[in-house]
């Protein structure tokens, strides 16, 4: 059986081996007699795969020795608000506007703490990152907030701010759900990294929250223990029940990043050199195609979320219903956005985006 290809910016597809090693896994993990939602996370069959996942993680993301990974629940969403809990003291933190994501961010942050926008991208329709050197950032900013991959937008940074460059002594945090694990992370340049697992790392639950040590124990008072970043590190992010499937599912995914290969590289590097293939190859055709466009400025265009749009929209309906027929499935755009979308995270194959390609070029060909 071939499964269609799946562009949905989230949840999102998985690789095909993931599914079939949870499928087979799944009455009887590794002979323990128990499926892998069955166990006690207390266990020692748990906490080997909760191990694993972790080590494996830091492994594909050189994550620093002095960096927590907390494996949370609540989404990115919720993050909102608990970042500013940990973060903020009450005081003010930097937000940057580049998308719906980041919008909401700071709107969520204002009831914590002094949200000052540093720089946004609305007067351009958030097509392109507003320039680093037009941030008025801070002097004293408990935080810097961005979104380094607008999931709806499509524009994503390249390369992340150098703060101390820009002026500010503050840490950096990302919101990077929709780009986890696609591509290398400096860790010279963020202090937090936290994202929804569900575009690229499995399934919705879980939440993960990469924190550098020195930032624990500042969270206010009102924060709910289990959404404090210090008391969720001091247990190892068994301070409450975590989402231990979803977990699960996680750590088999960074192993097929791990497995993964590309010419002569490996792994992550394996994966974004595919990554940047993919968004090449879209890209490439709807600039030149003459029949769709994508609006976001070429530098700052996700390698992830590709939103694009029809020149004729009258023809949205029939572009999406022929593609369900053609086996591309949930390419219709943000609601606040129109147009479609294609997400082509990590799980999506070169063949995928050769096989949307190929899709909009007849379709092209036969109205235009
Ligand atoms: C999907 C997404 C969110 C929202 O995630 P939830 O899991 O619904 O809380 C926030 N930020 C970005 C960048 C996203 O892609």
């Amino acid at each position: 059986m071939t499964r269609p290809f799946n562009f949905s910016a989230g949840p999102a597809t998985l690789p095909e081996d993931v599914l079939q090693q949870a499928a087979a896994e799944m009455l009887d993990w590794h002979g323990s007699g128990m499926g892998v939602m069955e166990m006690s996370h207390r266990g020692k069959e748990f906490i080997s795969i909760a191990q694993q996942a972790e080590a494996d993680l830091r492994e594909i993301l050189s994550i620093p020795a002095n960096y927590k990974v907390l494996f949370m629940q609540g989404g990115a969403i919720a993050e909102n608000a608990i970042l500013p809990m940990n973060l903020s003291r009450g005081a003010r933190a930097d937000y940057v506007i580049t998308g719906s994501w980041s919008q909401k961010s700071a709107k969520e942050a204002r009831t914590y703490c002094d949200v000052h926008v540093a720089a946004t991208n609305e007067a351009d329709l958030h097509t392109r990152m507003p320039a680093y050197g037009s941030w008025q950032l801070s002097k004293d900013a408990a935080y810097v907030h961005v979104c380094s991959n607008e999931t709806i937008h499509g524009v994503e940074m390249h390369e992340l701010p150098d703060l101390k460059a820009l002026g500010s002594d503050a840490p950096l945090v990302i919101d990077c759900s929709s780009h986890l694990a696609s591509r290398p992370l400096d860790w010279s340049r963020v202090a937090v990294a936290y994202g929804g697992a569900q575009k690229n790392i499995g399934p919705s639950g879980l939440t993960l929250v990469i924190v550098r040590e020195d930032l624990l124990g500042r969270a206010l008072p009102i924060t709910p223990s289990a959404f404090d970043y210090q008391t969720v590190a001091k247990n190892d992010s068994m301070y409450n029940t975590p989402p231990t499937y979803a977990w699960y599912i996680a750590g088999l995914v960074f192993q097929w990043v791990k497995r993964q290969t590309e010419g002569a590289l490996t792994g992550l590097a394996a994966v974004e050199a595919r990554n940047i293939a993919k968004a090449a190859l879209l890209y490439d055709y709807i600039d030149g195609s003459g029949f769709y466009e994508n609006r976001v400025a070429v530098d700052c265009r996700s390698r992830m979320n590709v939103p694009f749009f029809l020149k004729n929209e009258t023809l949205n309906d029939a572009f999406l219903a022929d593609a369900k027929e053609a086996g591309l499935l949930q390419l219709k755009g943000h609601k606040s956005v129109g147009g479609m979308r294609a997400s082509v995270y990590n799980a999506m194959p070169l063949a995928g985006v050769q096989a949307l390609v190929d899709f909009m070029k007849h379709f092209a060909r036969t109205h235009g």
